[in-house]
């Protein structure tokens, strides 16, 4: 037998021996860090259930079951839901230099800002795409003078091919695809002809186009003959004039055949125009889901609707998607629409290990969408923190 004072003394020698062991390159802990006991859901691989995860070097490591070797840090994750970082493809994160850390800290590890800038000014947000701690990429807004007030492309001159190209020569690794925002509140009556100047530039670097549909002048479907395999219809649930289904509610035949060639359609949650759960519920009862779920994050997010992406997330439940679907609109299908995230938004061993841990409650919660109808839903999914390349993000 040992007394206290003993016991206290051998443990604190064991943990000298044990870090000096580290030191001289011993595998004493096998793991940099290891998440212990949460619900896992990676939907890449079919997994929900409860498991370990083990990170290892910025990269996931295992995901087992009551993983018995040591780690240096370990998280206890009981409770909570365990995903892959969340990636949002429909963001305004660059904005602002806050704006990067801001997300991050909603499980956020990977964002592309829509289309906050054009030719003119894109320097500014390719700038706080480089210095973000995760990855952080650019839509070029077609036009040159980036989001307008009184509309981006109302004066068709302002959606500059030349200007564009340039832009993006110059910033190849940091701009992956066009932004066309067709409302005709942005673009007037020039929407396909903005469109059409879009899509010339982009298929000069082989880059996707984002439209952004809902009110515009022209109908969905001239629109979606100009959309080639890998763009983005974003604002997908928006209301009429020109939404994706017709009068009596059925998904119109333009739009099931873009998605069957390759063109994804995702939520860009955002605040005005954009979102009506009449729509919600007439689309999803159709069984046309989003691909993606996108928040449209904007630094006043916090005091709008859109609020964080996990609550942008839980919007759907009520309406017929699970949890793991939700999760897949926002890690491994979001992760296919653009390269940069190659390898993200699952935990298949060897993959960056950035990791969001949400918390799945229960009660009453008031979702409102952008036309300020409320409905009230039964489970909501928090941020409850970040693993961004292994690291743990402390919250403030
Ligand atoms: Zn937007």
């Amino acid at each position: 037998m040992i007394n206290r004072r003993q016991f206290v003394y051998a443990a604190a020698g064991a943990e000298l021996f044990r870090r000096s062991w580290n030191l001289f390159g011993a595998a004493a802990d096998k793991y940099d860090l290891i998440l212990k006991g949460g619900r896992v859901i990676d939907p890449a691989s079919g997994l929900d259930g409860i498991r370990d995860v083990a990170v290892s070097g910025g990269r996931i490591a295992a995901v087992r079951p009551d993983i018995s070797e040591g780690s240096l840090e370990s998280i206890d994750a009981r409770g909570k839901l365990v995903v892959p970082g969340l990636i949002d493809i429909h963001t305004h994160a660059g904005r602002s230099m806050e704006g990067p850390g801001l997300v991050l800290k909603d499980g956020v590890t990977g964002w592309i800002d829509a289309g906050s800038q054009g030719a003119d000014h894109i320097q500014d947000v390719v700038n706080v795409a480089k210095a973000s701690p995760q990855p952080g990429r650019v839509l070029l807004n077609i036009g040159r003078a980036g989001i307008l007030s009184d509309g981006d492309t109302m004066d068709l001159s302002r959606a500059d091919v030349g200007a564009a190209r340039e832009a993006i020569s110059k910033n190849r690794e940091f701009i992956v695809g066009i932004k066309a925002r067709l409302s005709q509140n942005v673009a007037g009556t020039n929407d396909y002809e903005v469109l059409r100047r879009a899509q010339e530039v982009a298929k000069a670097f082989n880059l996707p186009v984002m439209i952004h549909m809902g009110q515009t002048y022209s109908s969905i479907p001239k629109l979606l003959g100009l959309l080639k395999r890998g763009d983005i219809v974003t604002h997908m649930f928006a209301p009429p004039p020109n939404s994706i289904i017709d009068d009596t509610g059925h998904i119109l035949p333009e739009v099931l055949a873009a998605r069957r060639r390759g063109v994804w359609f995702d939520v860009g949650n955002g605040v005005t125009g954009h979102l009506r759960w009449d729509m919600v519920e007439a689309i999803l009862k159709q069984g046309f889901r989003p691909d993606t779920i996108s928040t449209d994050w904007g630094t006043n997010s916090p005091t709008t609707g859109v609020v964080d992406f996990p609550n942008c997330m839980s919007k759907y439940f009520g309406y017929g998607m699970s949890v793991s679907q939700a999760i897949a609109c926002a890690t491994s299908n979001a992760a296919r629409v653009f390269p940069v995230f190659k390898n993200r938004g699952t935990f298949k061993v060897g993959s960056p290990a950035d990791i969001a841990l949400l918390e799945l409650r229960e009660g009453t919660f008031e979702y409102v969408d952008n036309y300020t109808n409320k409905i009230t839903g039964r489970q909501r999914l928090f941020p409850a923190g970040t693993v961004l390349a292994g690291r743990r993000i402390q919250r403030p």
